[in-house]
């Protein structure tokens, strides 16, 4: 397994509850995630249900109980959506927001109670190369690893991709990510509901939503780049400040301006992404699959990444226990034909709601006569929310 992330623990857990063997390869000194939040929608709560994992993810989750949608300079109500019981009821599981750390945190605990995982921390994966009956993997400190298969889930600047499926670079997509967790009890009380509410404008959104059983907000602001982009489009948490943010986002409605003064500290991230898959070939060949960000990274526009990268995870598991598939050429190969089809359709999704959320002009009058005449049916992704799908 290359790669301890939220999709590399994820996998690591589903492979090791079948008893699979494996080492995971970490490129960082220790584990742990940078600050932001996460949405996961009732598909990836109930992978977490799936595998015995709810009482942990109800130990540090918020359950909001509803979305919302407003224009970001009036104010206005757009649309919404009933989370909580109603979406429960609708699509077996509800609606879960958490710190991404949180999230990694039980998946780590999860996969450090199966024995016949060894972990690699401080190690970087350099090259890989595949042979008839084993997988050999070079790290930057000339160590080598030989095995009989490999997942990768390096993220997005994948190095195993490169011996699945291409070697060019992530795309900036012109979007950056400003982001900030705010701690409940400095909120003023009127804004601390515990909703999902997304505020559109031309050329931006923003996004909060409670963490942390309702202790802390999450803040994501979407702008389109100007002047001053990041300097390192490695890096997810170059600071920045409400200044960069205010000259980005220009006048915002008052209750929104209220958010964005309450976050202490702001970091922001340069948006990147790849073509959507075009098939399995994309997910997986011979004894080497890719997982994730490394397969499909995708815009945030759906709040499902790591949604995705939990579903591949348990897609993987589910394989790993049929005995029909004793080798893992074959299983990779059924894994990539069950997951590339609704990865890309994400991908795809992701892309069109960002044009959607930023439009301007005629496009956006009519997104906002949509919402206004169809509610719920435009923001209800029953297609989406009920997956994984069957194996
Ligand atoms: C602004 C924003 C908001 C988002 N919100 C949501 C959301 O609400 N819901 C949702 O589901 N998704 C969301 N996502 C997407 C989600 O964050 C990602 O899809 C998810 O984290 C991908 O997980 P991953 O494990 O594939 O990759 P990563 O989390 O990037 O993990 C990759 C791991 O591999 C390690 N690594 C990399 N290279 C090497 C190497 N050469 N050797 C060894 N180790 C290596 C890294 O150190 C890292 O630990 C959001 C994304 C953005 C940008």
């Amino acid at each position: 397994m290359a790669g301890g992330g939220i999709g590399g623990l994820a996998a690591t857990f589903a492979l090791a509850r079948q008893g699979v063997p494996l080492t995971v390869i970490e490129q960082a000194a220790a584990f742990g995630e940078v600050g932001a939040g996460l949405q996961l929608g009732p598909n990836a709560v109930r992978v977490l249900a799936e595998w015995g994992l709810r009482d942990a993810l109800d130990a540090v989750a918020a359950w909001p109980e509803a979305l919302q949608v407003r224009d970001a300079a009036r104010g206005r109500d757009l649309g919404r959506l009933r989370l909580g019981a109603d979406i429960a009821r609708r699509h077996g599981q509800p609606y879960a927001c958490l710190h991404r750390a949180d999230l990694h945190a039980l998946l780590l605990q999860a996969a450090q109670q199966h024995h016949g995982v060894q972990w690699r921390l401080a190690a970087r994966l350099s090259a890989v190369s595949e042979r008839s009956d084993t997988v050999k993997l070079t790290l930057d400190n000339g160590d080598t690893l030989v095995g009989p298969a490999l997942v990768g889930c390096d993220g997005l600047w994948s190095r195993v991709r490169h011996a699945v499926a291409d070697t060019l670079a992530p795309v900036p997509t012109g979007h950056v990510a400003y982001r900030g967790l705010v701690d409940a009890s400095t909120l003023p009380i009127a804004l601390r509901a515990p909703r999902v509410q997304v505020w559109l404008g031309p050329r931006l959104h923003v996004v909060h939503y409670p963490v942390r059983r309702g202790e802390a907000f999450n803040l994501v602001a979407v702008v389109h780049a100007q002047g001053g982009a990041p300097r390192d489009a490695q890096n997810w948490s170059e600071p920045a400040s409400r200044s960069d943010l205010q000259a980005a986002l220009g006048e915002v409605h008052a209750e929104l301006a209220a958010w964005l003064d309450a976050v202490p500290a702001w970091t922001r991230w340069v948006l990147h992404d790849r073509e959507p898959l075009r098939g399995p070939h994309g997910m997986a060949g011979g004894r080497i699959a890719l997982l994730g960000d490394a397969a499909h990274p995708m815009r945030p526009y759906l709040a499902q990444g790591a949604a995705m990268a939990l579903e591949d995870a348990w897609t993987l598991g589910r394989l790993a226990a049929d005995p029909a598939l004793p080798d893992w050429p074959q299983r990779f190969a059924r894994y990539a034909a069950l997951r590339w089809a609704r990865n890309a359709q994400v991908q795809r999704r992701s892309r069109r709601n960002g044009t959607v959320f930023h439009a301007r002009g005629p496009l956006r009058w009519g997104r906002d006569t949509a919402m206004a005449l169809l509610g719920e049916r435009l923001l209800d992704n029953a297609w989406l929310y009920r997956g994984p799908g069957d194996v």
